[in-house]
Parts: C-alpha cells; sequence; structure tokens
C-alpha cells in the first residue's frame, strides 16, 4: 500500500477517520425506543398526521417557547409557506443574506418575488443590518435574517427595522434550534421562524422535515391552511397552498429525539469551547481565525467555522482530507453570484465581505460524541498543514 500512496508512508499511528458529521453518535441511544414507536404506527397504519404530529407540535412550541408550532415536510418549505403567509408576491422584494444555504433565497424567487442580497458582518458570518437598512425601498415586503451556523442574528436591530418600516420579520433557524439572542430564543423573536430536521441540523430528524413558529393566531391558522393545499374545510380552499406535512414516522421519532436537544447544545458547545483551548495550546489561534460568541448570543454551534487566511484554505483542506480528517465548505459561493440568480445582476465585488468569507471558510466536526482525541488530531493535523513549508507544498 505504501508504494501506492507514499503520502501515508510515514503515518506510523494511522487510525481511523474523523468524520464531519456522525449521526449515530446521537441516534444510537433512542434507537430501541425510536424503532418501538416505528414498529406500532407501521402496525396501525396511520403515516400522515394523527398524535404523534401533535405532540411534537406541543413539545416544541415549549422547546421554542412559543404559542404556535406548524410542522411541514422540510425547512426550504417552511420558508415559503412563510412567505406565502406574509402575502409575499410577484413585484416584492425579499432582502435576504447571501451567505447562506440555497433556501433561504430560493424560497424568494419561487414566489415569484425578487431576493435582494446583503453583505455579512465579517466577525459573525450573519447579515449586516446597517447594509440591509440600505437596501430598503418602496418594494420591500421582508427580510429574512439566517441565524447561520446556530449563532443568532443582532435581533434587536431587525426588530427595530422592521417595526419602523413596517416589513415582515422572517428567522431562517435552520441551524439554529435553541440557540438565544440576549433572554430569547430564536423564532419567538421575529414573526415567524423557519426551523428544519434535516439530518445534519442540530435536532437532525431520519429523513426531510421542518417546521415554522409564531405567536401570532392569524399566522399560525394561515400556514396551517397554507401546508395543507389552502384548504379550510375539506374539500374546500380558501387559497391556493401546497402539499408540505410531516409524516407520522418522522414526528414520532423526533418527539423521542426533543429529549437529547439541551445535551446537543451543550456537547456542542463544549467541543467549540475545548477546540479554543486546543488552538491556543498549537499556537494556531493567531493565524487561523476561530469563530466567536458574541456576549449576548447563546450559540449552538450547529458548525465551527474557521477562517484560513492568506488563499491557503483550499490547500489545508486537502491536507486534512489526506489525514481522513471531514471539514467542509460552507459555503463556497455567494448567492448572488450562482447562475439561477444571474438575471439579478450581481457581479463579484457587489458583497466583498460575503466573498472573502466564501474564499477562507472551513468548517470542523464538531457534532455531539466528538471525542478529546479526536479534537486532538483536527488541530494536529491543521497544525501540520499550516506549518508545512512552502517549498514542500508547492512540491506537492
Ligand atoms: C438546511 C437549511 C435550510 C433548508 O432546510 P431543508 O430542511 O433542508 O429544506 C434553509 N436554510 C438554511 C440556512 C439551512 O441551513
Amino acid at each position: 500500500m505504501n508504494s501506492i500512496n507514499p503520502a501515508f508512508s510515514f503515518d506510523t499511528n494511522a487510525t481511523s477517520p474523523v468524520p464531519l458529521l456522525d449521526i449515530n453518535r446521537s441516534n444510537v441511544a433512542i434507537r430501541d425506543e425510536v424503532l418501538q414507536l416505528w414498529t406500532e404506527i407501521y402496525d396501525q397504519g396511520g403515516f400522515i398526521g394523527g398524535p404523534h404530529v401533535k405532540n411534537l407540535e406541543a413539545r416544541l412550541a415549549e422547546v421554542c417557547q412559543v404559542k404556535h408550532v406548524i410542522a411541514c415536510a422540510s425547512g426550504s418549505d417552511a420558508l415559503v409557506l412563510a412567505l406565502m403567509a406574509a402575502e409575499v408576491e410577484p413585484g416584492d422584494e425579499v432582502i435576504v443574506p447571501a451567505f447562506t444555504f440555497f433556501a433561504t433565497a430560493s424560497a424568494v424567487w419561487r414566489l415569484g418575488a425578487t431576493p435582494v442580497f446583503a453583505d455579512i458582518d465579517p466577525v459573525t458570518f450573519n447579515m449586516d443590518p446597517t447594509h440591509v437598512r440600505s437596501l430598503i425601498n418602496n418594494h420591500t415586503k421582508a427580510i429574512i435574517p439566517v441565524h447561520l451556523f446556530g449563532l443568532s442574528c443582532d435581533m434587536s436591530a431587525y426588530r427595530e427595522i422592521c417595526e419602523q418600516q413596517d416589513l415582515w420579520l422572517i428567522e431562517d433557524c435552520a441551524q439554529s434550534i435553541g440557540a438565544r439572542y440576549q433572554d430569547q430564543l430564536v423564532g419567538a423573536i421575529g414573526d415567524m421562524g423557519c426551523f428544519s430536521f434535516y439530518p445534519s441540523k442540530n435536532l437532525g430528524g431520519f429523513g426531510d422535515g421542518g417546521f415554522m413558529t409564531t405567536n401570532d393566531d392569524e399566522l399560525a391558522r394561515k400556514l396551517r391552511v397554507f401546508a395543507n393545499h389552502g384548504m379550510t374545510e375539506t374539500y374546500r380552499h380558501e387559497y391556493v397552498g401546497i402539499n408540505s406535512r410531516l409524516d407520522s414516522l418522522q414526528a414520532a421519532a423526533l418527539w423521542v429525539k426533543c429529549r437529547q436537544l439541551d445535551e446537543i447544545a451543550q456537547q456542542r458547545r463544549e467541543n467549540a469551547e475545548r477546540y479554543r483551548q486546543l488552538f491556543a495550546e498549537a499556537q494556531l489561534d493567531r493565524d487561523l481565525i476561530l469563530p466567536t460568541e458574541p456576549t449576548d448570543c447563546y450559540h449552538v454551534w450547529n458548525q465551527f467555522t474557521i477562517r484560513v487566511p492568506d488563499g491557503r484554505r483550499d490547500e489545508v483542506k486537502a491536507a486534512l482530507a489526506e489525514r481522513k480528517i471531514g471539514a467542509a465548505i460552507y459555503y463556497p459561493t455567494p448567492l448572488s453570484q450562482q447562475r439561477c440568480f444571474a438575471s439579478l445582476g450581481y457581479s463579484e465585488g457587489s458583497l466583498p465581505h460575503t466573498e472573502q468569507a466564501c474564499r477562507e471558510v472551513l468548517s470542523l466536526p464538531v457534532f455531539p460524541g466528538l471525542t478529546m482525541s479526536e479534537q486532538r488530531r483536527v488541530v494536529a493535523a491543521l497544525q501540520n498543514a499550516w506549518h508545512q513549508p512552502a517549498a514542500l507544498r508547492a512540491a506537492g
């Protein structure tokens, strides 16, 4: 094997890979309980709606400290449904970050409205309220701050902007269940919150799923109706809605997994803190830029995303991959520069902080169940990659 791959010939303590995410380390503890519930549902044959969905919604309303929770088929649908409830239409503009997952912007596009991209604050990676303010005009209908990587946006600023300008405030909480801004939970601060159960999220499900939160009774009614074909009574359609429901199997399993939520956030926070110590010990914290937790926020670390400066990000990522250490780039391209949005007319230089982040970010393993020795290996590999002399790097 050494003759085939000389890169590994000196690696005498070759160990197992460190994955970016190992879902099973959380899910194994609830396996029997979930399979028991799934067997019951299988035998009863009730796969849509029913008590499992109701119970999950009630549990999530407690978790998120909101009056209403409406389950749906994905986080992407949650965003579309929230925009439908806000009556966003063609001609309207909705301000979104360009540094986020695609769904934040595609939901706006799907309704025929125009996504308007704002730049980020380079320290938090979250959308910059000052830039948002400068983008507001008569067509602006809503703002979607994304609590990226598990960190809340500056919600005082967004609340103030939306109150002053009479705009809808829709929180994209897909990566941030349990995150807090001051003493408030995300999803309970704006008009509506949109969450995802995609398996890589902090409350990861067993397939696709999502939900919306609101404290407003009329919005809650509309969200529920829109998620079920716009149907107000059996076969009476007040609106043209969509089919977006959460399966009973999914709801039952997630209800069990809710029990782990505090533990999940706690472990992710401990892992983030451990990286801080390990980076300092390795004296890497001056060269690589670590993510931070603002004093008024409670971060839930869906991603631990560092910056690798000097144009060396891709090289460092490749060096980690060689040592079988998982790392990923969230996100490599500003949404403003995706081909599907070319007609919006953004070009390179439009959103400088977003573009720089896309060149520098690297997300490291931070999932619950990650061990201290695995974290040490991640940092050791980074140290090695970073300090490898340029001549050696050039020689490959
Ligand atoms: C994952 C994600 C979504 C979409 O959620 P899905 O359940 O995958 O549809 C939306 N916004 C952000 C920021 C996300 O990370």
